[in-house]
C-alpha cells in the first residue's frame, strides 16, 4: 500500500480556506476517505478530536511523514451539504482550471463579520377603499410620482424602503408628505435581514393546454423518480415563467428546494415580484448589490430551511440547500452564466453537476436557445419541450427588414430609415411607445488622424476611444476618458477629427430628438445607470408611460414586459456581426429575436423593424423570418466545419503580463510545451495576440487548443498548469475551456 496523505480543513467558513492540516490516511480507511469527506481528526497538543473536510489527496507528504498523525474515522454523512460543495469546487477546478482555493471561495458562503442592518418598510395606513379614491386624486391632480406608489401599496401593503427611494423613484419628501397626510407610515425594525417582503397573496393562472402538457410530462417523471435536464423552447411571452413556477410548486411540496437562476439584468423588481407573490416568504434573493454579510445571512436561512426557493444570478447555484430537488435556469442562453473570473465556469455545467449530486432535476428555457442546449437536446441528452404560441396576445409581432443600402442609394444618409421614421412618429400619434435598439454607447464611431490614419487609442488598452457627449473620449473596456485631442499624437498632424457611422446611443438619441422635439425621450445604457437605483427609475418611468421612446443598448431587451410598446426599432442590426468570434452569429440572431420580442406583448399587435446593411446573412434573415431551426442548421453546420463549441471543445490559454516581452515569451514556450506533450488529438492554434491585446495595462497572448474529447483538453489544461508552476513568477496563465467571448 502506498502512503496517502489528507489536506484537513476544520473551519470551512473561515476565509482563509487555504488553512489547511496534513494527515496520513491510514490504508483500512483509503477506500472510503475522498475529497469532501467529513473526518474525525486528533487536533492540536491535546489530540481532542474534531471533524475536517478532506479538499485533498495527494501521496507526498508536505512535511516529516513521522510527524504526521492519522485519521480516526470517516463521518460518512454523506448528505451534508459541504460535502456536495467540496465535491462541486474539485469537479470545477478540475474542469476549468484554477486552484482548490478558488475553487472553494466560489462555491462556499465564506463568513465575514457583518453587523445587524436596520430595516425600514414603507407601509399603507388607509384601507382599500381609501386608497382606491386617493389614487384617482392623485391621477386627476397628474400626481404620477404619488399614484405610482399608492398602487404598488394597494398590491402590496408594505413595501421595503429601499424599493420606494430606489426602485420606485420616489423621493424622501414625497413620503415625508404622505405620512404627514396620515397615508403612509415609515416603520423601521430590527429584522433578519430579507431582501424583500412577501404579501403572501396566492395568484396563479390556468395553464394553456400546450404548458400544461409540459408541466405534466414533466411532473410525471418527477413522481416516478426520473431526473433530467429538461430545455423549454419557448417564444418570447410563451409563458415559460409561470410553467417553471408550476414545476417549482411540485418539487417544494415533495419537501426539496429549489434555485433559480435569472441574468442579472432580468431581477427586476416585476419579475421578483412575481415569485414572491406566488410562494411568499419561502423564496429569497440574491443579487450582485447585496453586501457580502446578507449574502451570507441568506445563505444562512436556505440551511436553516426558513427559505426553499432561492432566486438569484449565477451565484445562487451555491445555495447551501441540502436536499435540492430542482434548478431553473431561466434565458440560459445568457452570456452572463458564464463566469468571466477563475474558475471560468459555466452556470449550465456547473448546474447540470450539482443536480446529480443531489439527485435533482435542471430545467433550461429560452426563446433562443444557445446552441449547446439545442445540440443536447437534439441528441437526446436534454428533453426538449416547445412553446409556439404567446400567452397573451394574439400573434407575434410583424418582423420587417430594412435595407439600409437601399437608402443610400436613395440618398438617405441619417441613420432613420423613411420606414422606419415613419413608423415612429405614427405610433408618437397614437400615443404607443416606441423601443429603439442600439448596440453601442456615445456616439459611435472613433476619432483618427486624417493624414497618417492612426486612431485616438486608449493609453491603457489597445482599442480605440468612443466618441461620446461634450467632446468627450472614452475607452469602454477601462472607463479611461479623456477630451478629445488637437493634434496627433504620432504625426503632429491637425487633421484629426471623427470616424466612422455614428451609430452610437447617445447619437441616436441626438437625431430624435431634433426629428421630434415633442417626443419624450429614455436613454438607458452604461453611462446613464451608473447609480445604484437608475435602471429601474428609467423602466418604471417608461412602464408608467411618462416618456414614448426609450433608446438602448442590450440592457433594454429584457426583463420588463411594457403593454403600451407596438414598435421595435433595431438601429443596426448588422453591429454585432463584426465581433472577432466564433459567436458573433449567434449573439446577433439572439439579440435581434429577443429585441423583436419586446413589442405587442400585450393585446396590441406589435411591429419590429429591422435595419440593416446585410440582410443576406444568415443570422439576420433568420431572425427576420423568427425561424431557429434555419439559424441553428447554418450555424452548427459552421461549427462542425471548424470544430467549434459544441461541434468540439475549444480551449482557450491566455497569459498576461504588464511586460509585453515577458507575456510573449511565456505563451510562445508555453505553447511548445503543450505541442510537444499532446496526447490524444488537438489542434494547437498559436501563440498570437489577443484581440485586445491590452487591457487596463496588461498584454494579453492567446493559445486555442481544440478537441473533439473534452478529457484531451483536461489533460493539455493540467500540463499547463504545471509547466507555470515550474517557471514561476513571470507570466499569468488562465483558461477558458468553451469561451463565450473572443479575447
Ligand atoms: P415568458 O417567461 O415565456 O416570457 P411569462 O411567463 O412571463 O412568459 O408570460 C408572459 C405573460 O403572459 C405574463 O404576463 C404571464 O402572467 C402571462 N401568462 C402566462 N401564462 C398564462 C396563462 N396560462 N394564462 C394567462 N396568462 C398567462
Ligand atoms: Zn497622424
Ligand atoms: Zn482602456
Amino acid at each position: 500500500m502506498r502512503d496517502l496523505f489528507a489536506d484537513i480543513i476544520v473551519d470551512i467558513s473561515h476565509e482563509n480556506l487555504d488553512h489547511t492540516f496534513s494527515y496520513r490516511v491510514p490504508d483500512e480507511l483509503a477506500d472510503r476517505v475522498a475529497i469532501g469527506s467529513r473526518v474525525l481528526i486528533p487536533f492540536g497538543k491535546s489530540n481532542r478530536e474534531i471533524a475536517g473536510f478532506v479538499l485533498g489527496l495527494s501521496d507526498k507528504a508536505k512535511f516529516d511523514p513521522a510527524k504526521i498523525k492519522n485519521i480516526i474515522s470517516v463521518l460518512g454523512d454523506e448528505s451534508l451539504v459541504e460535502q456536495k460543495l467540496i465535491m462541486l469546487a474539485y469537479w470545477m477546478k478540475e474542469r476549468y482550471g484554477s486552484t482548490m482555493n478558488r475553487a472553494l471561495s466560489t462555491v462556499l458562503p465564506i463568513k465575514k463579520n457583518v453587523k445587524a442592518k436596520e430595516k425600514r418598510d414603507v407601509v399603507l395606513l388607509l384601507s382599500d377603499d381609501e386608497a382606491e379614491e386617493a389614487l384617482v386624486q392623485f391621477r386627476k391632480k397628474g400626481n404620477v410620482a404619488r399614484e405610482r406608489l399608492m398602487a404598488e401599496l394597494i398590491k402590496e401593503k408594505s413595501i421595503d424602503y429601499r424599493l420606494v427611494t430606489g426602485k420606485l423613484n420616489i423621493s424622501a419628501a414625497t413620503l415625508r408628505a404622505l405620512v404627514k397626510q396620515k397615508m403612509i407610515d415609515i416603520v423601521s425594525e430590527r429584522v433578519y435581514r430579507n431582501t424583500v417582503k412577501s404579501s403572501g397573496t396566492v395568484q396563479k393562472v390556468m395553464l394553456s393546454s400546450e404548458q400544461k402538457k409540459i408541466y405534466d410530462d414533466f411532473s410525471d417523471d418527477y413522481s416516478h423518480g426520473a431526473r433530467g435536464t429538461y430545455l423549454i423552447f419557448g417564444v418570447t411571452g410563451s409563458g415559460k415563467t409561470e410553467v417553471y413556477m408550476e414545476m417549482i410548486e411540485k418539487v417544494v411540496a415533495a419537501g426539496k428546494q429549489v434555485i433559480v437562476l435569472i441574468p442579472e439584468i432580468s431581477l427586476t423588481y416585476q419579475t421578483v415580484m412575481r415569485f414572491y407573490r406566488r410562494f411568499g416568504d419561502r423564496v429569497s434573493t440574491l443579487h450582485s448589490r447585496l453586501s457580502d454579510g446578507e449574502k451570507y445571512d441568506q445563505f444562512e436561512r436556505a440551511k436553516k430551511h426558513e427559505i426553499d426557493i432561492m432566486i438569484g444570478p449565477r451565484s445562487a447555484l451555491f445555495t447551501p440547500f441540502d436536499n435540492l430537488g430542482l434548478i431553473v435556469i431561466d434565458e440560459e442562453h445568457e452570456h452572463t452564466y458564464k463566469s468571466d473570473q477563475m474558475p471560468r465556469y459555466h452556470a449550465r455545467d456547473v448546474a447540470i453537476k450539482l443536480a446529480e449530486l443531489h439527485g435533482a432535476s435542471v430545467v433550461l428555457g429560452s426563446a433562443t436557445p444557445s446552441v449547446e442546449s439545442y445540440y443536447a437536446a437534439k441528441k437526446g441528452e436534454y428533453k426538449l419541450y416547445t412553446l409556439k404560441e404567446r400567452a397573451k396576445s394574439a400573434a407575434l409581432p410583424s418582423v420587417h427588414i430594412v435595407d439600409l443600402r437601399e437608402e443610400l442609394r436613395d440618398g438617405n444618409r441619417t441613420m432613420f430609415s423613411k420606414k422606419l421614421r415613419d413608423a415612429i412618429e405614427e405610433r408618437l400619434v397614437k400615443k404607443e411607445q416606441v423601443m429603439l435598439f442600439v448596440n453601442r454607447r456615445g456616439l459611435g464611431g472613433c476619432v483618427s488622424c486624417r493624414s497618417c490614419g492612426e486612431p485616438v487609442k486608449c493609453p491603457h488598452c489597445d482599442v480605440s476611444l468612443t466618441r461620446h457627449f461634450n467632446g468627450k473620449l472614452k475607452c469602454h473596456y477601462c472607463g479611461y476618458e479623456q477630451l478629445v485631442v488637437k493634434k496627433c499624437g504620432k504625426c503632429q498632424s491637425t487633421l484629426i477629427g471623427p470616424m466612422g457611422s455614428g451609430i452610437g446611443t447617445e447619437a441616436v438619441e441626438q437625431q430624435i430628438k431634433s426629428m421630434f422635439p415633442y417626443a419624450a425621450v429614455l436613454r438607458m445604457d452604461a453611462d446613464t445607470t451608473k447609480q445604484k437605483g437608475d435602471y429601474e427609475s428609467i423602466l418604471s418611468t417608461f412602464a408608467n408611460r411618462e416618456a414614448d421612446i426609450l433608446i438602448g443598448t442590450q440592457m433594454i431587451v429584457k426583463g420588463h414586459d411594457f403593454p403600451y410598446v407596438t414598435l421595435v426599432g433595431i438601429m443596426a442590426a448588422d453591429m454585432s456581426l463584426n465581433a472577432n468570434d466564433y459567436r458573433a452569429g449567434e449573439r446577433t440572431f439572439q439579440l435581434l429575436v429577443q429585441a423583436a420580442g419586446r413589442a405587442g406583448r400585450d393585446l396590441r399587435p406589435g411591429e419590429v423593424l429591422i435595419q440593416t446593411y446585410r440582410p443576406d446573412n444568415y443570422a439576420i434573415s433568420a431572425a427576420i423570418s423568427q425561424d431557429y431551426e434555419a439559424f441553428f442548421d447554418e450555424e452548427f453546420g459552421y461549427r462542425q466545419l471548424l470544430m467549434y463549441p459544441p461541434a468540439g471543445h475549444m480551449l482557450a490559454i491566455m497569459t498576461e503580463s504588464k511586460e509585453e516581452n515577458e507575456c510573449m515569451v511565456m505563451a510562445a514556450s508555453l505553447a511548445g510545451a503543450i505541442r510537444d506533450g499532446i496526447i490524444g488529438k488537438a489542434s494547437v492554434i498559436g501563440p498570437t495576440a489577443a484581440s485586445i491585446s491590452k487591457l487596463k495595462d496588461v498584454y494579453r497572448q492567446m493559445i486555442y487548443v481544440k478537441s473533439m474529447e473534452i478529457d484531451t483538453l483536461k489533460a493539455i489544461k493540467d500540463r499547463a498548469e504545471e509547466f507555470s508552476e515550474k517557471t514561476d513568477g513571470g507570466a499569468r496563465i488562465s483558461f477558458d475551456l468553451d469561451p463565450m467571448n473572443g479575447y
